[in-house]
């Protein structure tokens, strides 16, 4: 049998002609977007040498070249085009974030087709490989963090890198960074980009933390005729934190602030007392648990405190006014008291 030479038709409109996949060129485009472009595009920039971290690496281009590269390694090309490119015009929000207006090219066959699209692109202030290491060198102010008579629990070593490290960063100057941290002699140890930073660290530390500060001054050399001293600060933190049940003197007691005084609550009183910190150095730290218990009250006119778990009650000092049903209380080894404080007050 003689082959007939089919007729080309579109399989969407019938249309007679050169066909792509089946379709006519119009419906063939209709139905190819030439790429899926996102809404938002983020692109690292180092705030120090400029550089902008694309797929193969930190690289030192201009921000036209950069967003370029950006659009061709995170676009999505969509099947069957090829060779697809792009061009963009960029228009500034603000320094960070730019609108840009981008026509991608793609190819298939003698077909060309042009998608227009906006994407928005944020640039993220970081700090190139390069850049993070000549700093890592570098450092002028110390900032040392200890305890007072005591080393740091693991919570405080925590809760002070945190500290620092936000502070540090909120405060986006590129000029104030830490270099290093070093954990040595139960403290902490940051090293600063200046003395200044260090110096207002160990101010805010022992603020939120309760502590005491001083700081010494080393002379380090000779910078353009200009002596450069090297400041140590130092943070020592205090013995106590507020939550802890403490024994001090004959009484128990809970320790309700620890700045710019110590607060002692006496547990079995309920009366406050304030100290300088060095005045209750010889305070001892006793095991308790602090949550909120029912309260019972009982026939004898006694009133108890049940634990939660065990379900053990005990009399609880000093009884509660009125006919509460639930109080916060702090839990020893042998003894019930209200406690004024919350029950998830933190213990170290
Ligand atoms: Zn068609
Ligand atoms: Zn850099």
């Amino acid at each position: 049998m003689p082959y007939e030479t089919a007729k080309m038709f579109c399989v969407e409109c019938g249309a007679e002609g050169p066909t792509y996949q089946g379709l006519c060129a119009r419906d063939f485009l209709k139905k190819h977007p030439v790429v899926a472009p996102p809404e938002v595009l983020d692109i690292e920039r180092c705030t120090s040498c400029g550089s902008f971290r694309l797929k193969s690496g930190w690289s030192k281009v201009d921000r036209e070249l950069a967003l370029t590269g950006l659009l061709r390694e995170t676009i999505p090309k969509m099947a069957p085009w090829e060779r697809i490119t792009f061009t963009h015009v960029a228009r500034e929000e603000d320094a960070n974030n730019l609108s840009l207006t981008v026509k991608a090219l793609g190819r298939f066959e003698d077909l060309q087709s042009v998608q227009d699209f906006r994407v928005r692109v944020r640039i993220k202030p970081s700090l190139c490989d390069s850049c993070q290491k000549q700093r890592g060198r570098y450092f002028e102010g110390t900032l040392q963090v200890r305890g007072d008579g005591r080393e740091l629990t693991p919570g405080e070593m925590r809760g002070v890198r945190t500290f620092v490290i936000a502070r540090v960063d909120r405060a986006g100057d590129p000029g104030a960074f830490v270099s290093r941290i070093e954990e040595v002699h139960g403290g902490l140890d940051f090293y600063l980009s200046t003395n200044a930073l260090g110096k207002a660290l160990a101010r805010e530390l022992s603020e939120s933390f309760g502590g005491s500060v001083s700081s010494s001054p080393k002379l380090f050399g000779q910078k353009q005729g200009r002596e450069v001293y090297r400041v140590t600060s130092l943070v020592r933190l205090g013995p106590f934190h507020i939550g802890d049940v403490v024994r001090y003197k004959d009484s128990l007691a809970e320790v309700t602030s620890v700045r710019p005084f110590v607060i002692l609550r006496d547990l079995a009183s309920g009366e406050s007392r304030r100290f300088k910190p060095k005045d209750v150095r010889s305070a001892k730290r006793v095991d308790a648990e602090r949550f909120v218990a029912k309260i019972e009250h009982l026939e004898s006119g006694q009133i108890v405190a049940v634990h939660p778990e065990s379900e053990e009650a005990r009399p609880v000092r000093p009884p509660p006014k009125g006919r509460t049903a639930h109080a916060v209380v702090v839990w020893t080894h042998d003894g019930a008291y209200l406690s004024l404080l919350p029950a998830e007050t933190s213990k170290p």
